[in-house]
């Protein structure tokens, strides 16, 4: 079933969106939560779905890899559209509820097979916020494919360089719209990891790291440590 949104994208105040928003996954089911089930349940769709949508279409660059394999990203996914496969496959939920610590934007809940977007988000009406939300997906969803609730330096390396070449290509589509955002999903989030892996500024990028993940062993299964990570925890 394809629904076409963009009449009600722009109702609700997306003047600049010109992607033709489909249903991927089901219904409009209009509800509080977001519950992603490619059978069933596709809950506050104008939100969650537009996220999913760009991420569907999104093709990294190859230069853009290669830049990002300077600091150790081994890409989880080729493009956009094999992560919401493997969403589908896995019947991951994705829900907008409370996140463990306020500043946390999203995060993979292993346990529950869901992917929970920080609430202060589901009703958004700024596109470029929508972008941000696509990028974290990617990021969850490559925390998600090893299937096995652990994490680690390395993981996080190639977990932060999916959302930072999603978000390159976003914000080099889509320049107008995030150049004077201040939402933290954008500024604490995916811009400033963005910013940092395309900055060539090395230190800053293994400050941030340390800071964030620092306490995390080395490397986890199918996420075999860079030398670049073992840099991060001074082990080169
Ligand atoms: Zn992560």
């Amino acid at each position: 079933m394809n629904i076409n949104f963009s009449a009600d994208v722009r109702n609700n105040g997306f003047l600049s969106f010109e992607t033709k928003a489909r249903t991927l996954y089901g219904a409009f089911v209009p509800a509080s939560k977001v519950f992603f089930n490619p059978d069933v349940y596709v809950r506050n769709l104008n939100v969650l779905q537009i996220a999913l949508d760009c991420l569907n279409h999104l093709q990294f660059s190859s230069d853009d890899i290669k830049q990002l394999a300077k600091y150790g990203v081994s890409p989880i996914f080729k493009n956009g559209s094999q992560a919401i496969k493997l969403a589908k496959k896995r019947n991951i939920s994705i829900v907008f509820d409370k996140v463990s610590k306020p500043d946390i934007h999203a995060q993979w809940v292993h346990s529950k097979n869901t992917i929970v977007i920080n609430e202060k988000y589901k009703n958004t009406r700024n596109m470029a916020e929508v972008y941000a939300i696509s990028a974290a997906l990617i990021h969850e969803l490559a925390h998600a494919k090893d299937n096995d609730g652990i994490t680690s330096v390395q993981e996080e390396i190639n977990c932060l360089g999916m959302n930072a070449l999603a978000f390159n290509i976003f914000r080099k589509k889509h320049p107008k719209i995030f150049s004077a955002n201040s939402s933290p999903i954008i500024k604490d989030g995916v811009a400033l990891y963005t910013d940092l892996f395309f900055g060539n500024n090395e230190n800053a990028l293994i400050d941030r790291i340390k800071l964030k993940y620092g306490d995390l062993p080395l490397e986890s299964p199918n996420h075999s440590a860079s030398d670049f990570a073992k840099k991060i925890i001074g082990k080169i």
